[in-house]
Formats: structure tokens, sequence, C-alpha cells
């Protein structure tokens, strides 16, 4: 725990220094520092984002034009959490796989991949895990809990995932309220939350559930601009110490 905490302090430090000059010429970007090495977050759009970590390059439920990810390099890894269009586009998959790219969706993704996604994937239900090269993934339950909500994500079917690389253990929520093994989480350095009505959880829900699991930084994405507002005030003035970070999402 000390040696996260001393990383943590690090990656403050470069979150904050990186010119802003760098900055708009890539989009934005924000470094974290791992074990080893460093780990970048490159916010693309609304949930779609790529990760550089040590020795590979994640990319999160990609969307949108191939052209918003030409100046990163090509996926290793691809991780799906469901198959909602904001999420899961088979053209911009085909557009963007790479030389030995690798894809992990949930069964609901993995059962529609066309041939040419599918001789590249392999499937994971909420609760299992997979291991990429030094990366572990653990696919963590995401579903809505609340009223007409239960129908957009019904419990059992679609995954948010932890990525855990090089000492850091990175949250992607997915489409999620605040259920309860997200808010039992341990140990996450990076946490994104969604945040909207009515498909996630409204923006105190999502505060909620950063005091409840403490994650270090944390990402509002896949939201609306007043949710993001309303969150980041509610964590600043909140006890969770959680950084909350602004992406260039939209
Ligand atoms: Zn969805």
């Amino acid at each position: 725990m000390q040696t996260r905490r001393r990383f943590l302090t690090t990656a403050i430090g470069a979150a904050i220094i990186l010119p802003y000059a760098s900055l708009a010429a890539t989009k934005g970007f924000d470094t974290f520092q791992g074990g080893t090495g460093k780990i970048t977050v490159h916010p693309i759009y609304h949930a779609s984002f790529v990760m550089q970590v040590p020795g590979m390059v994640i990319y999160n439920d990609p969307v949108g034009q191939a052209a918003a990810y030409a100046h990163l390099p090509p996926p290793d890894l691809i991780l799906l959490t469901h198959h909602h269009s904001d999420h899961y586009v088979p053209k911009t998959l085909k557009a963007l796989l790479g030389k030995g790219t690798q894809i992990l969706a949930n069964p609901t993704v993995y059962n529609k991949l066309p041939k040419k996604l599918k001789a590249v994937a392999s499937v994971i239900g909420n609760g299992q895990e997979a291991t990429f090269g030094n990366v572990k993934i653990e696919a963590i339950p995401a579903y809505n809990t609340t009223g007409v909500r239960k129908k957009y994500h019904p419990k059992g079917r679609d995954n948010g995932y932890i990525v855990n690389v090089d000492g850091l253990r990175i949250y992607s929520a997915g489409d999620t309220e605040d259920v309860p093994e997200m808010r039992a989480l341990k140990d996450i350095d990076v946490a994104f939350l969604p945040m909207v009505l009515p498909y996630t959880m409204d923006a105190k829900q999502a505060v909620s559930a950063v005091e409840a699991f403490k994650p270090r930084f944390v990402y509002p994405y896949h939201y609306k601009k007043a949710y993001a507002k309303q969150f980041t005030q509610l964590v600043n003035q909140g006890k969770s110490q959680a950084q909350v970070m602004d992406g260039a999402w939209y």
C-alpha cells in the first residue's frame, strides 16, 4: 500500500505538469506512474478510451471513426463491455484491428461478433478473469438496479473491467449503477464511472460509490455535462479524497 501511494503521489504531479501544448496536440491524455513504467490514458469519446500500459495498448469500447485513434498505436487488446451501439460498433473494430489484436468481450457481444472479429476474440462473464501477458483482467458485473432502468442493463449480462497492470488497478465500470460489486471494490487506483439517466446512474449515486470504494483518481465518462459538473463538485466537497480527472470526452 505504501508503495502504491508513493506511485500515485508521482502520478498527481505527472498529470498536472503536462504542458498544455502537448495536450492540445494529442487531444489530451493523462499519465499515471506504475511500478516500472508509465500508464497513459487517452479519452476519445463518451465511453471510448485508450490506455498505453507497459508492454500493451488497450482500447476500451472503441466506437466512432478510426481517424479518432490515428494518433495512437493499434490495439493489442480491445475490451468490450456490452453490445449497445455507443460501446460496440463492428465497423470501427474492423478498422482498428491490428496485427495480433485480441478482443475480450462479454457473452452477448461475443455471440454477435462477425467471423473476422470472433477469430481473435475470447469471452468473459461476470466474475471471471483473463490474463494477457503481464495484464490481468477482471470482469465486474455492470447492471441497473432501479425500477424501469433494469431493462437497459439487466444483471448478469454486461461487464465492467479491472485492468491489473504494473502494480495499478484501473476500473472501467461500463454501463451500470452503483451496484454492490462496485461499492465493495478494493485498491482501485483509477476508475471510470458512467453517469446519465435513464441508462446508468445519476451523479449522486456515482459520488456515493466513490465514497464507498475510494478510487485514488476518478474519471466521469459516458455523461451529459451537467452530471459531470455536479459529480465533480460533490466529490471535491466529500471525504473520499478521490481526485476527479477531467477527460476531453466531448
Ligand atoms: Zn448500454
